[in-house]
């Protein structure tokens, strides 16, 4: 048997739910060292729900 595991996803700390990983850049001793976490939440049932649009259109 061959396990083929990707990169473990991130885990939602509200809801448990594994949701993409995202890379943050976390600045330490002056410089910026890439920091993976938890990316925004899909689950809309989810405390911690992100919709994928952030911010309202700006049209005019
Ligand atoms: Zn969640």
């Amino acid at each position: 048997m061959r396990e083929m595991q990707k990169r473990a996803a991130s885990i939602c700390p509200a809801c448990k739910q594994p949701v993409a990983s995202q890379i943050k850049r976390h600045k330490t001793l002056g410089v910026f060292v890439p920091l993976w976490g938890p990316g925004p939440c899909r689950n809309p049932d989810c405390a911690e729900y992100e919709p994928a649009h952030h911010r309202p259109p700006t049209r005019t």
